[in-house]
């Protein structure tokens, strides 16, 4: 049986109508060099999407390899549960320089998912804790604010505090309630302002909520700069500046999300940098390994932190953990991957590719059915409609954007969409060379499918 088949035999793969995948051809992945992969009937395809948002440098990466390859002679795994490993400590003292100031303390899982819920836990318990004596706030503030259109993953307490409805609606009764806020979509804005004359208009309904619910609040989860999953939708500018001032006004904690804005997709490592917000928690994962191994971290402040110390008897201890917390083998790649940003440079150097990539997709306007192109940093979507002019969308039954990564991975470019958003975010190691083409074959696949469409 050829590999392709037994795929179609044994595996379920994730975000996908295995129908559909049984049905039809598919691609299988045998290496991977530089922005490239290669499958097995070796075709090569550019990686536009960072194999799906983590990869950084590129595939086989020297340094990163060496680093694997070192510590493997060394110890591929043991416990964080009562031991400690010398590239977790060394990781962790590394994140805490990096990361915004007032965050001091690194705690380990696997995933974007399972850092979103052990913030969740981690925000919750600490209410408990230092309201101790006041019974009445602990009991109160134990409830999150979330935004519309927010996606932290796929674990429960994620999925909770999720508003996408095509992949969170399903689970509805398992979900705990949050109290949810109107994000940013200026393109389609109900209000029907222009991006240029907002200010902010969401950020008075959420002081609103707030106002209203601030008592029972814990903390607000929030994608800082852009929403991923939702489609590359990027806040205004003060957005999250003005969101932190509120937390503080209120007295609830703020949880930046930043496992698809980190190391430096935003053109800053990340992206609370941007605006200068110091937030309580702040959880990363994608990016953390260079897209080699699966590693995610939650950090957050000393404050934070102190409220879960005590005697062993109080039972203040914060009850989470995973087996492979603190991976030796993920971390020393993640000091890999923050070594090559520190000697290669790589924040400095992606500063001209944002400026290209801005410039490239300008180009994209031409095309009839482009409604909105959305960028920050390395990160890009570009939204499909059937109409520009009223802002309609296209049946999603059309499958428009798969449609478009179709065409594209017959000229070389490996992408995934969301729904009929195109999107763009390649490792931040592409070459100028490779921007264009990744921004031409972009152009020549959304034309070829609305040629078809239109023929
Ligand atoms: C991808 C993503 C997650 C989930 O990460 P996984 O590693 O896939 O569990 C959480 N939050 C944001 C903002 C993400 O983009």
């Amino acid at each position: 049986m050829t590999i392709e088949n037994k795929d179609k035999k044994y595996l379920w793969h994730p975000f996908t109508q295995m129908k559909d995948w049984m049905d039809n051809d598919i691609i299988v992945i045998e290496r991977a060099g530089g922005n490239y992969l290669y499958d097995t009937r070796g075709r090569r395809y550019l990686d536009g999407i960072s194999s799906l948002w983590c990869n950084i440098h590129g595939h086989q990466v020297r340094d990163i390899d060496l680093a694997i390859t070192s510590q493997l002679s060394k110890v591929a795994h043991s416990t964080m549960l009562g031991l400690s490993n010398i590239p977790a400590v060394e990781l962790a003292e590394e994140l805490i320089n990096i990361a915004p100031k007032g965050l001091s303390r690194v705690f380990y899982s696997d995933s974007g998912s399972t850092a979103v819920e052990i913030a969740l836990k981690m925000a919750f318990q600490y209410w408990q804790q230092v309201s101790q004596g006041d019974t009445q706030i602990a009991r109160r503030k134990t409830r999150f604010l979330t935004f519309v259109n927010a996606y932290h993953g796929d674990t429960i307490g994620a999925v909770s505090l999720g508003g996408i409805d095509l992949f969170h609606k399903t689970y509805g009764q398992l979900l705990f309630r949050t109290v949810k806020a109107p994000a940013p979509y200026c393109y389609r804005c109900p209000m029907g302002r222009k991006r240029k004359q907002c200010n902010l208009e969401c950020l008075a309904e959420v002081e609103r909520l707030l106002r209203r619910h601030h008592k029972e609040l814990a903390g607000a989860v929030i994608e800082p700069l852009v929403q991923g999953a939702a489609g590359m939708i990027t806040q205004p500018k003060g957005f999250i500046r003005r969101l932190r001032q509120l937390c503080n006004e209120y007295d609830i904690l703020m949880i930046a999300d930043e496992v698809a804005t980190g190391f430096g997709r935003t053109g800053r490592m990340f992206a609370c940098e941007r605006e200068n917000v110091k937030p309580d928690i702040m959880t990363v994962a994608k990016g953390i390994t260079g897209g080699y191994l699966p590693l995610a971290a939650t950090l957050t402040t000393e404050k934070i932190f102190k409220g879960f110390l005590g005697e062993f008897k109080d039972n203040k201890t914060f009850f989470h953990g995973h087996t492979y917390t603190g991976n030796p083998l993920a971390c020393s790649a993640g000091l890999a991957n923050l070594r090559i940003f520190r000697k290669g440079k790589t924040l400095p150097k992606i500063q001209p590719k944002i400026k290209i990539l801005e410039k490239e997709l300008q180009g994209l306007h031409k095309l009839e059915n482009v409604g909105d192109i959305r960028q920050c940093g390395l990160m890009a979507g570009i939204e499909l409609v059937s109409d520009r002019k009223t802002k309609t969308p296209f049946d999603y039954r059309k499958r428009i954007g798969h449609k478009v990564i179709i065409e594209a991975r017959k000229r070389g470019v490996m992408l995934r969409p969301l729904g009929d958003v195109i999107v763009l975010m390649p490792p931040l190691s592409i070459t100028f060379k490779e921007l264009k083409l990744l921004l031409q074959v972009t152009y020549q696949s959304i034309e070829a499918v609305m040629n078809h469409l239109n023929s």
